[in-house]
């Protein structure tokens, strides 16, 4: 396992990198006017219930982070600005950005607007090794977009995004420092990390999870290997309290998966007899909802498209989309997307098939930022964790618009009852009815 601290190991073992763009909106905001440099900056809401989205190191200095209400912000430094977002621009950006990650190799895969993970080795043969290639990407980005960034490179996802964070600048009440810019994860540093670092700095550990963790007694990731595998599924159900056992051994098996070969998550049934009411309608997608937003959990994933796909007794296949300017994976959100889209598919004759299928997949990002600062939030909580997170990227208001605006495109079903009442006595096989969600995939 260990390696002697003399033999310098293969900078090809580490082939995957995490970049992070440091303070992402303050700095577009600072590029863009200048004489905010050296200025305590962010951007956020400014109003009673705003929440700040991002802040340069300067106004970090003065104890300022994303997530926190404004009004305390502006308490903890008098001098602070608070610009409102400009999306657009960071979207600029932020495609500069990932153009950039593109040119290094085709495996990336982006984590909202400021974050990739790089998988190098489908581009070893290009590359010199991964810390050249992580200095060099650090220093286009630098002089092409004039945006500093850290880099982590590691043998997995787990250590590369725990670097990172670690290149970053430091700050204190005396001042801004530079950080490492990139910082490689050694054997060495993976078993340090490993016996010292806290169990909330892992990926998919809220405040929440910690607590649960803390009163089974772990504290360290160490802990999480002397306590019972059952009884950790018991507390945070099975897929978490396995993907926290795997990080406690250092290992992680997410792959880099780049959007080029991301694919949809679905959920489809065939019924037993065919249906035709609305209420059968809704509860059907509502229960294929939580099927796909289980999957999505389980992956990491968040789905910014949503597809509803029904046929009918006749074989016609019809479908509604409809893409989000967030990203889901609720259950309850995704239920009510998806029922505004099926209850507005034409249907003239019961229905054999429903499924909902979600795209444009991303990765839930374990710090994201949401785009939306006024929902309210708990300053205690510090750093957004993600249930934090999620809890916020799916503001009612935005859902409500997303909802809204399915029903004034395709309107709202307006067909006559009578259509409705044929009864198909569609027989499926013996599996399917054993199943009972339905099969995973159905095709005629
Ligand atoms: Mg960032």
């Amino acid at each position: 396992m260990s390696s002697s601290p003399s033999s310098s190991p293969d900078p090809w073992s580490t082939p995957i990198l995490h970049i992070d763009l440091d303070a992402f909106f303050a700095s577009v905001e600072i590029l863009d006017n200048p004489s905010l440099k050296g200025r305590p900056v962010c951007v956020g809401g400014s109003g009673e219930r705003g929440v700040i989205a991002s802040a340069s190191y300067e106004a970090r200095r003065f104890g300022v982070r994303s997530a926190m209400a404004s009004s305390v912000a502006r308490r903890l430094c008098s001098d602070l600005v608070i610009l409102p977002g400009r999306f657009d621009r960071y979207e600029e950006y932020s495609s500069r950005f990932h153009e950039v990650l593109g040119d290094v190799t085709w495996r990336t895969e982006p984590l909202g607007l400021d974050e990739a993970f790089l998988d190098l080795s489908v581009a070893q043969r290009v590359l010199s090794n991964p810390l050249e290639a992580a200095a060099s990407v650090r220093s286009r980005l630098r002089d092409e977009l004039g945006l500093d960034s850290a880099v982590g490179v590691a043998r997995n996802k787990l250590f590369a995004k725990l670097a990172s964070k670690r290149a970053k600048p430091r700050f204190s009440a005396a001042g801004v420092s530079e950080g490492a810019g990139v910082l490689w994860v050694t054997p060495e540093l993976e078993s340090r990390w490993l016996d010292t670092l806290g169990v909330g700095e892992l990926w998919g550990v809220g405040p929440a999870t910690s607590r649960k963790l803390a009163r089974l007694g772990v504290i360290h990731v160490r802990d999480l290997r002397h306590v019972d595998e059952d009884l950790l599924a018991g507390h945070l159900g099975s897929a978490l309290s396995r993907t926290l056992s795997e990080f406690a051994r250092g290992e992680d098996s997410r792959v880099v998966e780049s959007s080029r070969e991301a694919k949809s998550v679905g959920h489809e049934e065939t019924f037993a007899v065919s249906v035709s009411d609305d209420a059968t309608i809704e509860e059907a997608l509502r229960r294929h909802a939580g099927v796909v937003a289980r999957a999505l959990r389980e992956r990491h994933l968040l789905a910014r498209r949503v597809t509803v796909i029904a046929r009918d007794d006749e074989l016609r296949t019809r479908s509604r989309s409809q893409t989000l300017n967030f990203g889901l994976d609720d259950e309850g959100a995704l239920g009510e997307v998806a029922c505004a889209l099926g209850l507005s598919l034409e249907r003239t004759l019961a229905l054999r098939l429903l499924g909902i299928h979600v795209s444009q997949l991303e990765a839930r990002a374990g710090s994201s930022i949401q785009l939306s600062f006024d929902v309210g939030s708990d300053p205690s909580a510090g750093s957004p964790a993600p249930e934090v997170s999620r809890r916020h990227q799916i503001d009612q208001a935005a859902l409500r618009d997303a909802v809204d605006d399915i029903r004034r495109r395709f309107g709202a079903s307006v067909l006559g009852r009578g259509s409705q009442l044929r009864e198909g006595h569609l027989k499926v096989s013996a599996q399917r009815s054993d199943t009972p969600f339905g099969p995973a995939r159905e095709e005629p």
